[in-house]
């Protein structure tokens, strides 16, 4: 199977499934076992050594797993894939890899939370400096990179505020000074975003979030050469974080829907931070589709769509969220993006818990943020819904003044 002049949806079906079937079945086995078992002595200690391919043990590699990086890898356009138990052991594991006592990272204030606390919290402890940019301010990004730096660490579209860099931008001052330039891609998904045919190393993702899709299995992956992808699954291997067979599985199943999905899923977004904009009771809509974004030029540039994420800031900061979010029928109200279902959850509640006001306000997030990932839900559903919402929200908080 080649799928060199194929489309992304082709991929989404058909990707690194064919090589993993067996009995004739049509679909990838969730293969449990944690051995290999080998009769010949010369052959298992070839596999063992890595000179004939094959299995070993359950935490080095799995037939399942592998099928997901396959696709993965093939979605990305990425030599190499190697996956994790979680998103945030993608990043830390790629991190841990490359980054010793004395090393320099450049990254920007809006990354995902726990990557932030990475940067705050763990790796100045190990002695590594980190600088933190003001996100989307490429000048500053790239003054600093050129003081020199090990890693570059973007992530475009951020959570929650949306904000974008510009990928091709970032990749070249990074290569100026011989820094690996890593991205996380979880907002831009591979149906909208290709970081590594804009110059990024390495691409990073939760796979918990659109790629699997049904917010029933966590996974990371990383994408890259075979040479950087290698040293991180050797690092992986031997420390921990392995992704569950079954997970691998799910996520699996789940990709073969992901430009479905994800193309409702911006369609949605694009449809609803309009709607939102029309609203009195909202102070501000932040999506990369709107022409009023800061960035959209940029956007429009580098994504072939502007992703299913959004968010909006409420007059009234908090009173308000409390009285519309619990009303909203077709909604999650959980810490959770990228499912099938549409789901909303307050910033400071959700991406942004473990900051303090004071922190959150730095990067722009009101205690009234918002933060909606759009599900695959008829459009005229939601807006509905939102609408009756929007009606008791608007009568409480009349009342209560
Ligand atoms: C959720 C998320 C992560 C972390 O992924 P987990 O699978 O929850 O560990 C990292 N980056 C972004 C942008 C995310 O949304």
């Amino acid at each position: 199977m080649t799928f060199e002049n194929t489309k992304l949806g082709t991929k989404a079906v058909w990707a690194g499934e064919k090589d993993y079937l067996v009995h004739g079945a049509t679909q990838v086995p969730v293969v449990l076992s944690v051995a290999y078992g080998y009769d010949d002595m010369d052959h298992w200690f070839d596999v063992a050594t890595g000179k004939a391919k094959g299995h070993i043990y359950g935490r080095n590699t799995n037939p399942t797993v592998q099928a997901f990086e396959d696709k993965v890898k093939i979605l990305e356009g990425a030599e190499s894939a190697t996956s994790f138990s979680t998103g945030m052991a993608a990043i830390s594991n790629t991190l841990a890899t490359s980054l010793l006592p004395g090393d320099r990272i450049v990254s920007m204030k809006d990354t995902y939370g726990g990557t932030n606390k990475i940067f705050t919290e763990f790796l100045p402890r190990q002695q590594i400096e980190v600088t933190l940019c003001e996100t989307g301010n490429h000048e500053q990004i790239e003054a600093e990179v050129r003081k020199g730096c090990k890693i570059l660490y973007l992530e475009t579209p951020t959570n929650p505020t949306v904000k974008i860099t510009d990928i091709e931008r970032m990749a070249k001052v990074g290569k100026e000074v011989g820094a690996l330039v890593i991205i996380d891609n979880t907002f831009g998904t591979p149906v909208n975003q290709n970081p590594l045919k804009l110059g990024v190393d390495l691409v990073i993702h939760s796979a918990t979030k659109f790629l699997g899709g049904h917010a029933d299995a966590l996974g990371g992956v990383v994408c890259g050469s075979e040479e950087l992808v290698e040293q991180i699954y050797h690092y992986r291997e031997i420390n921990w974080a392995t992704m569950d067979p079954m997970a691998a599985y799910l996520t699996l199943r789940g990709m073969k829907t992901l430009h479905l999905r994800v193309g409702k899923q911006c369609e949605n977004a694009m449809a609803l931070a309009k709607y939102l904009q029309s609203k009195d009771m909202v102070d501000d809509v932040f999506y990369p589709g709107l022409e009023t974004h800061p960035n959209h030029d940029i956007a429009k540039k580098q994504m072939k769509n502007f992703g299913g994420m959004l968010s909006f800031a409420l007059k009234g900061g908090m009173d308000t969220v409390k009285h519309l979010l619990p009303k909203l029928q077709f909604a999650n109200r959980a810490a959770n993006l990228g499912a099938v279902e549409t789901t909303v959850g307050p910033a400071r509640t959700t991406s942004h818990v473990e900051c303090t006001p004071e922190e959150r306000a730095a990067v722009g997030i009101a205690e009234g943020l918002v933060r909606v990932s759009c599900g695959i839900e008829e459009i005229e559903d939601l807006i509905t819904d939102f609408e009756q919402a929007f009606a008791y929200a608007e009568e409480k908080v009349k009342i209560n003044k």
